[in-house]
């Protein structure tokens, strides 16, 4: 079974440029999206074909569609950055294609090759390149998806599958100034276990999520802090975000320790890039464990210094303060740590093009 290349067929009617143009001076997060759209499909003993890019607009989907009752569905999440030149790239686009595969694997759906996944990605950003943000830390975020397409209430595997690519321009984060979260540290509900779905980016995670979201946010906080599902005990993640610990070390320096990948975790791709990053800027970054105990004994004790969150939408953002049903505390001053500030200032230069690119990590679309 051979890659199919991909049809264009855009949209004959864009949003014109003023109307664009209004969206992109305040697009916020997810709610708009770009002229056109990519969509594939899979069939069992055909393989992927039909390969197409689309006008951007609604499905239309039988009642019976495997996908609304089994939730047989992953997605992944990238950015295209405007770069110092007025050129456009992608971040990384072959991890996201490479994790997907996993992810695939784990729902007992077909894998996208990775050539694939990347041409669909840079067919939709080329098309619709002028909807790639040129101001600051926005960007145009890509949603790849995909779909089982079969009509039937058997649980099993489905023999079609729809592979998608939308995208959305998305604006800075913090527009107003880098602010740290409030985090809950939930000790009754679990995302993930070992065993489970947590490593796949799969929708049900996210549904399952949602409980201690709002529990988070009936005490005050703005995410929710993800504890290993056996003791309770172990740090995992922050919300659809991994989590990095800064430490002082007897020498003066730092030392960053995210928690390892015990199967529960998502992998998270800017989580991966900031291992080397830090490495570059010369401070030592490890994978480790630690326990909700060690957090805050750690911090009452000055050797840790600094908490952040890593993912492809919020880039990095700083934990300010964490809650649990015993215990609440400051995380060192409250404000957004020095680290914290430089890892994100470095990681942010080189997606935009503003520093050099030593791991190749920047995929050029012209
Ligand atoms: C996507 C995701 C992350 C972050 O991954 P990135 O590749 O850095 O965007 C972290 N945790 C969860 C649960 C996620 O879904």
């Amino acid at each position: 079974m051979t890659t199919p290349t991909i049809e264009l067929k855009p949209t004959s009617h864009p949003l014109s440029d003023a109307e664009r143009e209004a969206i992109l001076a305040s697009p916020g997060f997810g709610r708009h999206f770009t002229d056109n759209m990519v969509t594939v499909r899979w069939t069992e003993g055909r393989g992927w074909h039909d390969a197409q890019l689309v006008p951007y607009a609604p499905l239309s989907m039988d009642p019976a569609n495997m996908t609304l009752h089994y939730a047989q569905t992953i997605f992944e999440g990238l950015k295209a950055y405007r770069q110092a030149d007025g050129t456009v790239a992608t971040f990384r686009p072959e991890a996201n294609a490479e994790r997907f595969q996993t992810s695939a694997r784990r729902i007992a759906m077909p894998e996208v090759p990775v050539d694939l996944f990347i041409a669909a990605c840079d067919a939709l950003v080329q098309q619709d390149k002028a909807w790639v943000p040129s101001t600051g830390e926005a960007s145009l975020y890509l949603r790849p998806f995909m779909i089982a397409a079969e009509v039937g209430l058997g649980v099993k595997p489905a023999n079609e599958y729809l592979f998608i690519v939308i995208a959305s321009p998305a604006g800075a984060y913090f527009p107003g100034g880098v602010k740290p979260v409030s985090v809950w540290l939930s000790e009754e509900y679990v995302r993930a276990v070992k065993g489970g779905t947590g490593a796949a980016k799969t929708g049900g995670n996210y549904a399952a999520s949602l409980v201690a979201q709002a529990e988070a946010a009936q005490h005050g906080c703005d995410q929710v802090v993800w504890l290993d599902a056996v003791e309770h005990r172990w740090i995992e993640e922050m919300g659809g975000m991994n989590l990095y610990f800064v430490y002082a070390q007897e020498d003066g320096s730092r030392k960053i320790v995210t928690p390892e990948l015990t199967g529960s975790l998502l992998p998270g791709i800017t989580r991966d890039s900031l291992l080397k990053i830090a490495r570059d800027l010369g401070y030592e970054a490890v994978e480790g464990r630690i326990s909700t105990e060690d957090w805050k004994r750690d911090n009452e004790n000055g050797t840790l210094l600094e908490v952040f969150a890593c993912g492809t939408a919020a880039v990095i953002t700083p934990v300010g303060s964490v809650k649990s049903a015993r215990h609440h505390w400051t995380q060192g001053d409250g404000e957004p740590g020095e680290v914290t500030m430089k890892l994100r200032r470095a990681l942010l230069d080189l997606q935009t093009g503003q520093a050099p690119d030593p791991h190749g990590w920047m995929h050029p679309l012209g």
